[in-house]
């Protein structure tokens, strides 16, 4: 691999434990959900992971937290995530990782999480970033190829000199293929040990000689 501009990250699971939005989703709701309905926990949980499961990941409404809050009649959001942004966790490599990138490369990032949760997920690592890419919130799509060709275009770059890094499959490595990108899959369990697989990020640097 050469000729590499940009280096592009995707952000939960990646750089950022799911631990926060774990929170939010699975925690934070079925709490305000029991509160608001005056159920217990468990029943507000049902309700809540049946609605999600109705929708599923491959639709826009998965991932907008305003689309639930209101579904479920919660009031404002920014209270369900204030109650968990202690919860925000970088996975260990990332800092030392993203100083030593920063300078070499222009860093971006490109990922599905809306971008209130970036506000809270990116509060100690954004300096590292020239450009934030949220495919929810700026081009309400998927992270398709499609959207891999937007962000390469209002970066200035062509595809192939950008490599981008993301622990999903689909969205990250089929996806950013297509588009004519580079692309590395993250497996941070280890098992999936084909030519695109990292195992943790300070692998990277394997890929960028
Ligand atoms: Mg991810």
């Amino acid at each position: 691999m050469n000729a590499i501009k940009v280096i592009s990250f995707d952000v939960e699971g990646t750089l950022v434990t799911t631990d926060f939005s774990y929170g939010i989703w699975f925690e934070a709701m079925p709490e305000s959900y029991a509160q608001r309905h005056g159920l217990t926990i468990e029943q507000a949980k049902a309700v809540v992971e049946e609605e999600y499961r109705k929708i599923g990941d491959q639709r826009m409404e998965w991932y907008d937290i305003n689309y639930w809050v209101k579904k479920f009649d919660l009031g404002t959001r920014d209270m369900l995530m204030d109650r968990r942004k202690h919860r925000v966790a970088y996975y260990s490599e990332v800092e030392e990782l993203l100083s030593e990138l920063d300078g070499n490369y222009t860093l971006s990032l490109a990922s599905g999480s809306p971008r209130e949760f970036l506000h809270y997920l990116l509060k100690d690592i954004k300096s590292h970033f020239a450009h934030v890419f949220s495919s929810t919130s700026d081009y309400r799509q998927l992270k398709d190829s499609h959207f891999y060709e937007n962000i390469c275009r209002e970066m200035g770059v062509r595809p192939h000199e950008v490599i981008h890094i993301g622990d999903n499959w689909q969205f990250d490595y089929c996806a950013a293929r297509d588009a004519g990108l580079q692309a590395l899959h993250l497996d941070r369990s280890g098992k999936r040990h084909d030519e695109g697989s990292l195992a943790d990020l300070s692998q990277i640097s394997t890929f960028l000689r």
